[in-house]
């Protein structure tokens, strides 16, 4: 896998899929139209590799006036069910997408089976009598050829009558196929006369009992393109190998208007794992609460993180187009998120670790209340009243009894500017009997409101507080990286990508105090602990006791990574 850390330049002319529009478009192919679909298969969450896709997609169908359909790909029934069903819908809008229509492959099974019986009467298919095991053993290898199936020269009439027969439920599972009839020395594997229909006698999701019989995917996926008239099939480069299928079921049904299927690369991710199979293994296993926990790369997980359908859309189109395999960098995921917050997340003051601040120089009592800006990114969303009180709460980071060099927070007889409020001076350290740290006693300097210090007096440090009588009690959920291997399927002999996972993923305070407006935001809002990160409210957040997820924290490595990158040019 060729490691890409630099990211692709912000859509700077087009990528390759785009320029065979074009081409389409000024030759008159396809009569000028573009129909794209999003192609999921209903068996699990989609994951931020999906959201390349959708953006791709809908992407490309709204650049060119085009039309983009939502297609559920259900033609495995063992592992499909309506909850992904579901999900996929919500995911989809919520990313800021509309389809124009919505379709199941399941729709198209009966089409799907007239198309079998076609084939087979123009003698491109037959039915198979071979185990699972024969066929494996019949396949051939990469440098052998393929031997042809015993069956493969029945008459047209008894394929006929079997796959009849197969539709009615007369055969086991795995006993009988319908094959396409290719070429069993093709150097393609994948057109030694390839299955076109299996049995499998489930329940599924939509047709219940209806069938028996299930397509396979390639001529599923072709026919259903057709179908709904696609022009431009885009898919990833697993399936570049399968295009000859693809276009062999089309042309042997002798189809006309057909879609064309381009192959992109699919997103990887360090510290990431896409793909849905490990994904349930994770929720299955216990090792996530759930397909949305705020660690999992899902939609519903990323948006349960605070990630924005804005930062999310931003970062696919970053990453452009490739036809090559590349390695992301999470980072620049986070960053997207980053540059989206810092533009619309009002701020917010809480302290994650609380230490007790006294100033013994403002009266019990007394309440200021200062003028605090929401967002100096964004005047247009104004000031808020801040408390400012006898008693307050600092981040316990924030004091040192002893300070390491250059440490320009609050320490003995040292001055920090507090945000939004006044100039204070530690005075006094207050300890319990085991050495702790309990209290400090400070005075504040009255002329220096808003935080202004007079000439001549340098005050470096500025730290965020809150006062005690007025914070909210919070619970915070600091997340970090679910795996600590930036390729977390790399894993040593023996094991697997689940010994890469970080046992620090979540780390949860539950000691947090914040302004009260933050704690009555409902779950999704967004705002900045100022020097925190950004966060937001989770579902499981209550009146009584708010939940806030960190999304992202304020230390960017992307954009030191960027620097660097962009110093060496
Ligand atoms: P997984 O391997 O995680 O199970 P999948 O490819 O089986 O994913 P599908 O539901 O078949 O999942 O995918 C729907 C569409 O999304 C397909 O067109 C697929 O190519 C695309 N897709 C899936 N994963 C990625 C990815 N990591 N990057 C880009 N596109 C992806
Ligand atoms: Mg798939």
């Amino acid at each position: 896998m060729e490691d890409q850390k630099t990211p692709a330049a912000p859509a700077q002319g087009k990528d390759f899929i785009r320029t065979i529009i074009d081409e389409d478009q000024s030759t008159g192919k396809h009569a000028g139209k573009v129909a794209t679909r999003f192609p999921p298969e209903p068996n699990g969450y989609l994951h931020i590799g999906h959201a390349k896709s959708i953006c791709l997609n809908f992407g490309v169908a709204q650049e060119y006036g085009g039309t983009c359909n939502l297609r559920f790909d259900d033609t495995n029934p063992l592992k499909e069910d309506v909850e992904y069903v579901d999900s996929i819908q919500a995911d989809v809008h919520w990313l800021g997408f509309e389809w124009a229509a919505m379709y199941y492959a399941s729709d198209y099974f009966e089409r799907l089976y007239s198309f079998g019986e076609t084939l087979i009467r123009t003698g491109k298919a037959f039915v198979c009598d071979l185990s699972a095991d024969d066929v494996r053993a019949f396949r051939g290898t990469l440098t052998e050829p393929g031997r042809n199936s015993p069956f493969r020269d029945r008459s047209v009439d008894e394929s006929l009558e079997l796959f009849r027969k197969m539709r009615a439920g007369g055969f086991e599972d795995g006993s009988r196929t319908l094959r396409a009839k290719i070429d069993m020395s093709s150097p393609n594997i994948n057109l030694r006369d390839p299955a076109l229909f299996r049995i499998r006698k489930a329940t599924h999701h939509r047709t219940g009992d209806d069938w028996c019989i299930y397509p396979m995917y390639d001529y599923a996926h072709a026919l259903s393109d057709w179908i709904e008239g696609i022009t431009h099939s885009l898919c990833t480069l697993e399936f570049e190998d399968h295009r000859p299928l693809y276009d062999w079921c089309l042309e042997a049904l002798g189809l006309e208007n057909r879609p064309r299927q381009i192959e992109f690369a699919r997103l990887n991710l360090t510290y990431t794992i896409l793909s849905k199979r490990k994904l349930l293994h994770l929720v299955t296993g216990g090792h996530v609460r759930g397909w949305d926990d705020p660690r999992m790369p899902t939609i519903a997980g990323l948006r349960r993180r605070g990630f924005t359908p804005e930062a999310i859309r931003d970062f696919c189109n970053r990453i452009g187009l490739a036809k090559r395999d590349s390695l992301v960098d999470v980072a620049l995921l986070e960053h997207c998120l980053r540059e989206d917050l810092n533009r619309r997340a009002p701020r917010f003051m809480g302290v994650l670790d609380p230490l007790r601040v006294v100033l013994t120089n403002l009266p019990e009592g007394v309440v200021e209340e200062l003028d605090a800006v929401n967002n100096p990114e964004d005047p247009s969303q104004g000031t808020r009243k801040v408390p400012f009180t006898r008693v307050l709460l600092i981040e316990r980071d924030d004091f040192r009894e002893v300070p390491p060099p250059r440490y320009h927070r609050l320490s003995p007889g040292q001055e920090v500017r507090l945000r939004w409020g006044y100039l204070v001076r530690c005075q006094e350290v207050v300890k319990d009997a085991s050495g702790t740290v309990t209290e400090i006693r400070c005075t504040y300097d009255p002329a220096t409101r808003g935080g202004d210090a007079p000439e001549g007096r340098k005050v470096k440090g500025t730290i965020h507080w809150v006062s005690a009588d007025h914070a909210r009690a919070a619970e915070v959920r600091l997340y970090d990286r679910l795996f600590v291997a930036p390729e977390p399927d790399v894993a040593p002999e023996g094991s697997d990508f689940l010994s890469n996972l970080n046992p620090a993923s979540l780390v949860v305070s539950n000691a947090a105090r914040v302004e009260r407006a933050a704690a009555d935001a409902p779950p999704g809002a967004f705002f900045q602990f100022e020097r925190l990160g950004y966060f937001t409210v989770d579902p499981d957040s209550g009146p009584e006791r708010p939940v806030f997820n960190r999304s992202v924290s304020l230390r960017d490595s992307w954009a030191k990574i960027e620097k660097k990158t962009s110093a060496r040019r």
